[in-house]
Formats: structure tokens, sequence, C-alpha cells
């Protein structure tokens, strides 16, 4: 951080979180390594997930000869890119996909399936055979292949400030810019895809709680529309060379305006929103749900 935030503002003490932002950039991703929207390692001897929801049926809407759509990858991750991320026992390779059609009665989002993995005893037995392709799409929901640059952070509370502080700190935040010329939000939180740390919310957040035993669930990751082109975290393959590095502070770095074209999924999510996931860590099978905002 360019300043100490709970030094400026004691209010924020407990609320940091440790994240790890995953900077999809489009590519040619493989099995074997974590992605969006990239290729999976698959289990030969497990069917590929296919949307069961009636209506995604071929032909659309008038199932005579059922075809169900197939699910997408969307997200792949090895633990040893993302050591923030405490996977289940046993397990070192986390995958979600989802259906690419809209499911209205269900936030709008895709249906989508977790799937947590040993990498060791899923390549053993891994399927050669490329994935089945939907036979329908629709853009907002399906991610072009990307490789990510997992980059490890600190951050707070953005939409998740304590409920009166944001109201509260209005007036400091507005101080510190003028006084320091930080921006509280820019240089403390985020909103891009993401590991770990606060939902990337981009609407009031909708925590869910578990089924199993009641209490509000983890944040496990989120998957968003938008991805910055700037900011302190920036990988640095990213930033404009023009930048001066020494001359120019950390949290103002830019990015190479020839890579933006490679920034991010692709995905609208709606309108510009993003899918939220979490887990529950104490029931067993760690339950997961989703949320999805735009
Ligand atoms: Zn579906
Ligand atoms: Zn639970």
């Amino acid at each position: 951080m360019p300043f100490e935030v709970e030094a400026v503002f004691p209010e924020l003490a407990g609320t940091a979180r440790e994240v790890t932002l995953l900077y999809p950039r489009a590519g040619q991703p493989g099995p074997g390594d974590s992605s969006i929207g990239g290729p999976l390692l698959w289990p030969a001897d497990e069917p590929w997930p296919m949307c069961t929801e009636p209506d995604h049926y071929k032909p659309l809407g008038a199932p005579v000869w059922p075809k169900p759509v197939a699910m997408v990858p969307v997200v792949q991750l090895y633990a040893r890119d993302v050591p923030g991320l405490v996977f289940p026992a046993g397990t070192d390779l986390l995958q979600i996909l989802w259906c690419p059609l809209v499911h209205e009665d269900d936030q709008y989002a895709a249906n989508p399936r977790l799937r947590w993995r040993s990498a060791a005893l899923t390549a053993a037995g891994a399927t050669a055979v490329e994935a089945p392709l939907p036979h329908t799409v629709e853009e907002d929901y399906l991610p072009r292949p990307c490789t990510l640059s997992p980059t490890q952070a600190v951050e707070y509370p953005n939409w998740d400030l304590p409920e009166g502080l944001g109201e509260l700190l209005d007036e400091r935040f507005e101080v510190l810019r003028e006084e320091r010329g930080y921006d509280y939000f820019e240089v403390a939180t985020t909103q891009q895809s993401k590991v770990g740390g606060y939902p990337g919310w981009t609407q009031q957040p909708d925590w869910p709680e578990c089924e199993g035993c009641g209490t509000r669930m983890e944040h496990l990751l989120s998957v968003t529309a938008t991805e910055p082109g700037m900011g302190r975290w920036l990988p640095l393959d990213d930033r404009d060379p023009r930048q001066d590095g020494a001359a120019t502070p950390s949290w103002k770095a830019e990015a190479n305006p020839a890579t933006f074209d490679a920034f991010g999924h692709d995905m609208c999510l709606g309108d510009l929103g993003g899918m939220y996931f979490f887990v529950c860590r104490t029931c067993p099978d760690t339950p997961y749900t989703h949320r999805y905002d735009c």
C-alpha cells in the first residue's frame, strides 16, 4: 500500500484480506495450465457435464430430439498457481464449468458446477478427447481462452464496507485524495477476476448463507466482466514501457495500450457484472453456490 490504511482509517482494522488477482489475457492455455475459458484436465471415465434445464435442449424450446447443451469450461486453477487458495484435503485442482445459456430463474447465471480434484490422479486417467461443444451459446457467457497471471495482494472492503462506515469515511476519503493524491478505492480495493478477498460486486453485496449450517459462506472467487487497465498490481508484462518506472507511483501504473486487446475473457455477463462463487468449508463435501450481478 502507498499508505498504511489502518493507520489513516483505524475503523478499517481487521478488514484486510489476502486476494489473488487473476489478470486473464487471451492466449492458448493447455489442460495442464491454470486458465479462464481454457481446456480442462478431464478424467476419461467421467461424463462431461450437460445442462439438464428442459428449455436448453436442442432445438431450443422444442425437445423433439433431445440434445442437452454441453457446459463450457470457465475456470481451472492448479494449487501451485494460487498459494492463497485453500483446497479441500487430497485435492489441488479446481474446475468451474457452466451452461452457456441464460438461466432466468437461477440468478441469471448459468447453473455452474465446481469440481475439486487431485491433479495427479486426474492426469493419470485423463482423456485425450476434446470436450463436446455446446449446440448453442450465449456470447455473454462463453469465455475466450485466457492464460492467467496470478498476483497476490492485500485488499480492503469496497461494497463490503461495514454498515454506515462508507458514509462516515466519505469525507476523509475525499481529504486523502486531495492531500496525498490517493483514492482509497483505487489503491486499497479491487474489482476484477480474483480468488479470495472480497467479491468483485458491481452492486450491493448479496452474501449467501450455507443451506447446511446457516452460516455466511466464504467468498471463493469472482469472475468479472471487466479487468482494470491500470493499477499498482498490474503484471509487469502489461505495463506501458513509456511510463517512467521510477517517476510514476505504482498505483498510477498504466497498461501498454498495445496489450488491451488481450485483456479479459470477453464475457459481458449481462451488462458488465460478475459471477461470484462461495463455499462452506465446515459442511461435508464443501457445498458451493453462486451470486450474479450485472
Ligand atoms: Zn442451461
Ligand atoms: Zn455449511
